[in-house]
């Protein structure tokens, strides 16, 4: 297996800056310090992978390196399967990954699809190539904790004591959301490397040597309303229910393991070692295992919910798993998104981010300063900016998320792109998001869960947000399914532009950044949101049946 990173500076191997983008991007997201199991090609997120096999990545490379400025590549599930000539206003690439037919969209279908090599996983950001490792998530957990805490707090999470599971790629970064907004985390990862490569980085303070110690400096930090993170290796099905029966004051309760693939989360009884092998012998068996467990794991849940606790599904579906594992009250506490996030969607706020090809951390500093300058009079977000300036280490190429809106995303792109032509910044910026935004996703277990319509599952919308980021001129666009929730639960689409500081850049971005966005306001507007509806008339945002010919 070779070592792969991206290449940095302002010398290029591909024709222009836009393919040069996609290849460092692709790169950047099997840098080790990034995936999870470069190895297998695994970015982040069970088995969320960047392109399908080795010969499939060694083709994209080349690929793109001569790739023309009127031709485009196509990618279907991490294999690229043609070039075709269209234009310059084009996207570079089009990919397609882990899509099913209706029917057909079941997890044993996929392996057995996956095992004929015919197709792979490609989560949200780790098959269209863009993610920026754990700081990607950390925004919106960060966000998320933020909400709960005015919600039940106060407005600060200091004093409580929040217990979750998962350490991984995305779940890494709750202990480090947490802290950041004062309270006290206890995170259990059943695999002790998860939870050390989390200290390493930064994201968690410590982990104990047992669940006592754990418990006993959590508690402690918690009377002191002291800010703290520890880790704590066990399995969750085991630990949560314990922690229930010793009624330890847990005041937040949610987790990130990744539930949403049973042949995932490692069931109670089987070490983590041991997990991958026994799972890919016998996956029904195993199934049912994890399932039993994720039943056990979410009975204690609803028990700290039942006693008072604020609890809520983190977007691994963990509440569907449960319930198919025989837990009738898994569904007794609510996802996130309705819970917390959904009036942001309504503004089209969602997590726009940026990567610095040049890999100078410099190049970064000065992009949020620039933010800083653009929105002065968002405090959240100066927060934010500056916390992340302190707190967050790279992983990959320097990086930088921040949830920005309907009219503000646009802004951050031109300000890029004008930055990278006068060279304020040493090399080609590269703009994306995560697909966990206002308007590019379909998932009724979480970004579409509970819509005021009853719409959760019209998928349409995600589609129409990829042909209109093809059609307004993104550098790579892509489809997927499945992505944090797993086969037949969410269809959903990416976007990444490239500001390479040409003017043409500057059109492309403006409308991409502007039509991405405005996705979410339609579709909230469609679904019956007063706040999305008083957003789009405030900003102009067309929408027919709302204009006389349409009432
Ligand atoms: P990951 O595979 O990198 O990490 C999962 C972690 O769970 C691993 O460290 C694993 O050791 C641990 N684990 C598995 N079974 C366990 C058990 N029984 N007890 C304790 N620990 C166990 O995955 P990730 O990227 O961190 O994603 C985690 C979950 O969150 C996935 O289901 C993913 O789809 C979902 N997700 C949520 C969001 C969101 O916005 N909320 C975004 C992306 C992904």
């Amino acid at each position: 297996m070779p070592t792969v990173r991206a290449p940095r500076g302002g010398q290029i191997t591909a024709r222009s800056w836009p393919q040069e983008a996609a290849l460092r991007m692709l790169m950047n997201n099997l840098d080790p310090e990034v995936a999870e199991r470069p190895e297998d090609l695994v970015v982040y997120g069970g088995t969320g992978k960047a392109a399908r096999d080795w010969p499939s990545f060694h083709a994209l490379v080349a690929t793109l390196r001569t790739l023309g400025d009127d031709e485009t590549m196509l990618v279907q599930s991490g294999r690229p399967v043609g070039v075709m000539r269209t234009h310059e206003w084009a996207p570079r690439v089009l990919l397609a990954n882990s899509n099913l037919v209706g029917d057909w969209a079941t997890w044993p279908e996929f392996r057995r699809l996956e095992a004929l090599g015919l197709t792979m996983y490609g989560q949200m950001t780790a098959g269209s190539w863009i993610y920026i490792g754990t700081q990607g998530i950390l925004q919106g957990t960060y966000e998320t904790f933020a909400a709960v805490a005015v919600k039940r707090f106060g407005g600060s999470l200091a004093g409580t004591l929040t217990l979750t599971g998962g350490c991984g790629g995305m779940g890494g970064a709750q202990p480090l959301a947490v802290t950041m907004n004062g309270g006290v985390c206890l995170v259990i990862d059943v695999d002790g490397a998860r939870l050390a490569r989390r200290v390493a980085t930064r994201y968690l303070d410590t982990a104990a040597d047992s669940l006592d110690a754990a418990v006993d400096m959590c508690v402690a930090a918690k009377r002191e309303r002291r800010a703290l993170s520890v880790g704590v290796v066990g399995n969750a099905a085991t630990l949560v229910p314990e922690l229930l029966r010793r009624g330890v004051p847990v005041d937040i309760v949610t987790d990130q393991t990744s539930a949403h693939d049973p042949l995932s989360y490692v069931p109670e009884g089987i070490d983590p070692a041991d997990a991958p092998d026994y799972a890919a012998k016998k996956p029904e068996e195993f199934t049912d295992r994890a399932r039993a467990s994720m039943a056990k794991h979410v009975e204690a849940m609803v028990g700290f919910l039942d006693g008072g606790a604020e609890v809520f599904d983190y977007g691994n579906s963990i509440r569907g798993e449960a319930q198919l594992g025989g837990y009738e009250r898994a569904f007794a506490f609510p996802g996130f998104v309705p819970a917390y996030i959904r009036p942001l969607f309504c503004e089209g706020k969602g997590p726009f981010r940026w990567v610095a090809l040049s890999g100078d951390p410099a190049d970064i500093a000065a992009t949020d300063r620039a933010i800083l300058e653009l929105f002065p009079d968002n405090e959240p977000l100066a927060r934010w900016i500056r916390l992340a300036g302190e707190r967050v280490a790279f992983q990959g190429l320097p990086a930088r998320i921040c949830w920005l809106g309907y009219g503000e995303r646009d802004r951050a792109g031109v300000r890029f792109n004008e930055m990278v032509a006068s060279g304020a910044v040493s090399a080609p910026i590269v703009i994306g998001r995560d697909h966990l935004d206002c308007g590019s996703v379909a998932s009724p277990y979480r970004e579409t869960e509970g819509m005021r319509d009853g719409s959760d599952a019209i998928a349409d919308w995600p589609l129409l947000n990829a042909l209109v980021n093809t059609a307004s001129g993104a550098s790579w666009v892509s489809i997927h399914h499945g992505g944090g929730v797993g086969i037949g639960r969410s269809i959903h689409a990416g976007q990444v532009s490239v500001a390479d500081g040409t003017p043409l850049a500057a059109q492309k971005i403006e409308r991409v950044l502007t039509n991405d966005p405005g996705m979410g306001v339609i579709r909230h507007v469609d679904a019956g949101y007063e706040l999305a509806e008083h957003v789009a008339e405030a900003k102009g945002v067309r929408i027919p049946m709302r204009e006389p010919h349409g009432r």
